[in-house]
């Protein structure tokens, strides 16, 4: 019985800390050495997988590190057929928070055009803006969505969110399927991309979901990059209806060199760093999960394959 790590080997010494601090006996092999392949009963993975793990017949169950799995479900070096989780991590959560809630307050403390007036040497005068003026429209409200919808409640933004099934969440008005989008867009101020990838929500953030938004808008995607439809994003800052985009996630990844978002004005680009798992607060879900899979239990945070998240 052993557990095969095949994530990014610059963080295998980590997880193998974190993972033995908390499961001493467990046998833990690192990719491409895992041994007798009917040994392996689990098998720890990252965005993708680094080879096919498809030959390892005593394979119970796979445990993502990351949160969202949509690279993992189009995988054809996975098997189909074996349970898998996606991670939920305490310390993830936190920095997707810490991500959104700065760029957040930057808009709203009016950040680009300060730093602009200081680029130019001017004194400039800006009237305070009070938060629960500023509507935040934040798209998914699962783990990460309704962390962030949250802290945003407590520094006086008046939150808005949508997902599949309504949510109650105090101080957040929640909207929920197609009907319930174009309400939760209406008139806002600044929307947060935290959906999954799925086929109803490749592309979403296009110009049907710009239009409705407040004049001068801006867009903080977190998500994946393939929600972002990027002629309609550089149209919409052209014509003036969204005023910035901050950018997290990109399609493909790294952006490549010659990519107009690198030197667009109005667009902030950040290398998908918002929110890293750390294996510190994330162990105690894989080791878990690895119980789970020999007992044959369902696992945390277990991917529905038909829902795509
Ligand atoms: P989650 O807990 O699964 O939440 C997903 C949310 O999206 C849920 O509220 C869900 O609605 C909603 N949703 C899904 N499909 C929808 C649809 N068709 N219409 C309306 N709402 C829909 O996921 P999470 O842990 O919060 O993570 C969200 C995403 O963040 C991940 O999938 C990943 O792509 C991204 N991410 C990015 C980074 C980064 O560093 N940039 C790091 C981690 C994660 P229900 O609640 O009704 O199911």
């Amino acid at each position: 019985m052993a557990i095969l790590y095949a994530d990014d080997p610059a963080d295998a010494a980590a997880w193998a800390v974190a993972i033995r601090a908390l499961a001493p006996g467990v046998e833990l092999r690192f990719w491409p050495d895992s041994g007798p392949a009917d040994e392996v009963d689990f098998a720890i993975v990252g965005g993708k997988a680094p080879g096919d793990l498809r030959g390892f017949a005593n394979l119970r169950a796979i445990q993502s590190t990351w949160a969202g799995v949509n690279h993992l479900l189009a995988d054809s070096n996975l098997p189909f057929d074996r349970p898998l989780a996606r991670m939920v991590d305490q310390g993830l959560t936190v920095s997707m928070t810490e991500f959104i809630v700065l760029h957040v307050l930057d808009s709203a403390r009016q950040g680009p055009r300060l730093r602009a007036a200081q680029r130019a040497r001017q004194w400039l005068d800006l009237d305070p803006v009070a938060p629960g003026t500023i509507v935040v429209a934040v798209l998914g409200l699962g783990t990460l969505g309704a962390d962030a919808a949250t802290r945003l409640v407590a520094l006086g933004f008046s939150v808005r969110g949508w997902s599949r099934s309504r949510k109650e969440i105090a101080g957040i008005e929640s909207f929920a399927g197609s009907d319930g989008f174009k309400a939760c867009l209406s008139g806002a101020h600044i929307l947060v991309c935290l959906l999954p990838l799925t086929d109803d929500t490749r592309g979403i953030l296009g110009a049907a979901a710009f239009a409705p938004l407040a004049r001068g808008a801006v867009l903080i995607q977190a998500a994946r990059g393939a929600h972002l439809v990027e002629a309609d994003l550089l149209a919409a800052l052209q014509s003036g209806q969204l005023s910035r985009a901050v950018l997290d996630v990109f399609a493909p990844e790294p952006l490549p060199v010659d990519h107009v978002f690198w030197r667009h004005p109005q667009v902030t680009v950040t290398p998908h760093v918002a929110a890293i798992t750390r294996p510190g607060t994330g162990a105690a879900d894989i080791v878990e999960n690895y119980r789970r899979a020999l007992a044959g239990e369902t696992l945390i945070n277990q991917v529905d394959r038909a829902k795509g998240y």
